[in-house]
């Protein structure tokens, strides 16, 4: 069998969109990927993340729940059974979303709407509250490249990119040299804050750990920013504070990548709130720019989508920021997409789940936890390695993603389609 090269692919493995991907190929099988990330490598090869040599099982069908076994079914049945248990539904959510390319996200979205149904993005917890955050500030966002070429000060907050875009270091925000960066981290004050040491814990030496107290290390760099006298630093070591503080006042371009940690709790909201108008105090005398580091590709993608359809209202209406807000009950059905939703709950939620009933739909590519237990799992192809579509980087850039082998099975968007045609909306 020949083989053949493709070159300059978009990896669809997280928010970086890395697009400088050669792929070698022998008929339908890859044999070897460059430039990619060992995170990236496992969906080129469909095995697990940090680990090429475990097998990332992809279902070899369409599947029903007939008593307590599974049973293959047509593509047309499933999405009839589908249809069914949607249409007797009491409430209906949509889980994942992120995972899609911004084609079916779009398709999602828009029965969705019909369906009068809420979304639970699985990046919620960090982009949902920064968007709702954003609107009275406004967004200070940047490409990519603006970061590798511009930023002196790069600080890591509550976010390890090296577990959610692993090479966002290397490629844009520390390692990279850019125009006016040359010299690459030496050209940079790079600061990583988190609650533990990290693997990028260990390549700066302006770390600052802190124990959850994200809100206090905020207040107190924003009062030595504005030149005043701090009263109470928390956890965190002052010189530590002060050093990031220094770097602040004197960044000609600082870049923040804000991570998940920081928002969970019952301070998120006053966190992420705050860091917003620090940003914005900054961008009074120098260029501030903060992006929430999301993990899922195409996260920014499902936030496209959403604003682009409006009006606020609706999109908070509609949006649940976090699943693990939701209380299960008799009657709802959840369509999870992309993610292996039932992973992400609390045993009193799954406890809960089933005393109540709930029904799940899952669309997936891969054999999850989720995928094995759902009423109906219809299995879709790989964006972006079996069909094309299009995703928006974590810093709002659009990508085309192309598909490069044979597909088993439909992308997720014709799934939809196909379900949608079953629903009486
Ligand atoms: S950093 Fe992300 S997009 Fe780039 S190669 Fe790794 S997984 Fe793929």
């Amino acid at each position: 069998m020949s083989e053949k090269v493709v070159t300059s692919i978009v990896c669809p493995g997280c928010g970086c969109l890395c697009d400088d991907i050669d792929v070698r190929m022998e008929g339908n099988s890859v044999l070897q990927v460059n430039n990619v990330c060992s995170w990236g490598l496992g969906r080129f090869t469909d095995s697990k993340k940090f680990a090429q040599k475990k097998e990332r099982k992809r279902p070899d069908g369409h599947f029903v729940l007939d008593g307590d076994s599974r049973k293959v079914v047509s593509l047309e049945d499933a999405c009839s059974k589908a249809a069914e248990i949607i249409m007797a539904a009491g409430r209906v959510f949509f889980y994942g979303l992120c995972q899609s390319g911004n084609r079916a996200q779009a398709k999602i979205y828009d029965l969705g709407k019909k369906l009068g149904a809420t979304f639970i993005p699985s990046e919620g917890p960090l982009v949902t509250l920064f968007l709702e955050e954003s609107k009275s500030a406004g967004f200070s966002l940047c490409t990519l490249e603006e970061v590798r070429n511009r930023a002196d000060v790069v600080v890591f907050w509550g976010a390890n990119p090296i577990h959610s875009c692993p090479r966002l270091v290397t490629r844009y925000a520390l390692f990279a040299r850019g125009r006016f960066t040359e010299r690459g981290e030496e050209d940079r004050k790079a600061f990583i804050v988190d609650l533990n040491p990290t693997e990028l814990t260990k390549v700066s030496n302006r770390v600052i750990l802190k124990e959850g107290d994200d809100l206090a290390l905020l207040r107190a760099l924003r009062v030595l920013v504005e030149g005043k006298k701090v009263e109470e630093y928390g956890s965190v070591k002052p010189g530590e504070v002060k050093n990031l503080a220094e770097a602040l006042k004197e960044g000609q371009y600082i870049a923040f990548f804000c991570g998940r940690g920081p928002f969970y709790g019952k301070t998120g909201r006053v966190f992420i709130s705050e860091l917003i108008d620090l940003v914005r105090f900054l961008n009074k005398k120098t260029d501030c720019v903060l992006l929430p580091l999301a993990t899922d590709f195409n996260t920014m993608g499902f936030y496209q989508t959403v604003l682009r359809n409006g009006p606020a209202e609706v999109v908070e209406r509609s949006i649940m920021h976090d699943v693990r807000e939701w209380v299960p009950a008799k009657g709802d059905v959840v369509i999870g997409i992309g993610n292996d939703f039932i992973w992400f709950l609390s045993d009193e939620q799954k406890a809960k789940m089933k005393e109540e009933g709930v029904s799940v739909i899952s669309i997936s590519s891969y054999e999850t936890l989720s995928h094995v237990n759902s009423a109906v799992s219809l299995t879709c192809a790989l964006a972006g390695i079996e069909v094309g579509d299009v995703a928006y980087r974590l810093d709002c850039l659009p990508v085309e993603l192309k598909g490069f082998r044979e597909p088993k099975f439909p992308s997720d968007r014709e799934i939809l389609e196909m379900l949608e045609n079953y629903l009486k909306i």
